[in-house]
C-alpha cells in the first residue's frame, strides 16, 4: 500500500466512524415535543431567524402567532406577508423606543401583548409562538420572569416557542432546548449605511 493509499484508507475510516456516530445519535433521538428556541446576541439576524421559522411552519400548514415587543408599530415586511396567511400579530401599541420616557405606560403596553401571549401559550391549536424582542421585556421588568417561565413550562406539549432579542436572561437560556447566539462580525450601519427596506425591516 502506498502512502497515498494509506491516507485514503484512514480518511475512509474516519468518515465511517463519523457516519456511525451520527446514525446512532439520530436513532437515539426519539423524544418528540415542542421546542423552546432562543435567538440572542448582538449580531443581525435574530428577528429574521424567528420569522424564518414562522414561514417554515406556515409552509407546512401549522398555526402560528407572532407577538412583537418594541417595534410593533413600525412597518414590517414579514407582518405584511404573514397576515396574508392569517397569522395573527400582537404588537405593542405605544411604539416603545430605546430611550423610553414613561415606564408605566410601556409596562402597560407590554402587559397587554403578554396577556395575548399567555392565551396563545395555553392554546393547543397553536403550533408555534414567536415572541420577538421579548428578552428586553424581562430584562427591564415589564414582564415578570417567573410568570414567563410558568407560562412556558405549562404550554401544550407539542407547541414550540421562539424568543428573540439581545441579552436573553440566564434562566430563560437554561430552560430553552435550542439557543443560538448571533455574533456581529460587522454591520453596514457602522459604515454609515442607512437601514434598508426588505433587509432591515
Ligand atoms: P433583524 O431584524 O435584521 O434580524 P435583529 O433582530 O438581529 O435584526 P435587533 O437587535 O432586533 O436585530 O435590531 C433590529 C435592527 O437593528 C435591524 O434593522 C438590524 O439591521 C439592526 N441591527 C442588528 N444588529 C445590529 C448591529 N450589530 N449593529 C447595528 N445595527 C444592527
Ligand atoms: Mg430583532
Amino acid at each position: 500500500m502506498t502512502e497515498q493509499d494509506k491516507k485514503v484508507e484512514r480518511y475512509k475510516q474516519r468518515q465511517e466512524k463519523i457516519k456511525n456516530n451520527v446514525d446512532k445519535r439520530v436513532a437515539e433521538a426519539q423524544e418528540e415535543k415542542g421546542l423552546l428556541l432562543i435567538i440572542t446576541g448582538n449580531g443581525k439576524g435574530k428577528t429574521t431567524s424567528g420569522f424564518g421559522t414562522v414561514a417554515r411552519a406556515v409552509g407546512h400548514g401549522l398555526n402560528c402567532i407572532v407577538a412583537q415587543f418594541i417595534k410593533g408599530t413600525w412597518d414590517c415586511g414579514e407582518r405584511n406577508l404573514l397576515e396574508m396567511h392569517n397569522v395573527p400579530f400582537y404588537v405593542m401599541k405605544t411604539g416603545f423606543t430605546w430611550n423610553t420616557q414613561d415606564k408605566e405606560s410601556d409596562t402597560k403596553a407590554a402587559q397587554a401583548v403578554w396577556e395575548e401571549c399567555k392565551k396563545a401559550l395555553e392554546d393547543e391549536s397553536i403550533d408555534l409562538v414567536l415572541l420577538d424582542e421579548m428578552t428586553y421585556m424581562v430584562t427591564y421588568g415589564y414582564i415578570d420572569l417567573k410568570e414567563v417561565k410558568t407560562a412556558l413550562s405549562n404550554r401544550p406539549k407539542m407547541q414550540s416557542v421562539v424568543i428573540t432579542g439581545r441579552a436573553a436572561h440566564r434562566e430563560l437560556i437554561e430552560m430553552a432546548d435550542t439557543v443560538s447566539e448571533v455574533r456581529s462580525v460587522k454591520h453596514a450601519f457602522d459604515s454609515g449605511i442607512k437601514a434598508l427596506k426588505g433587509i432591515d425591516w
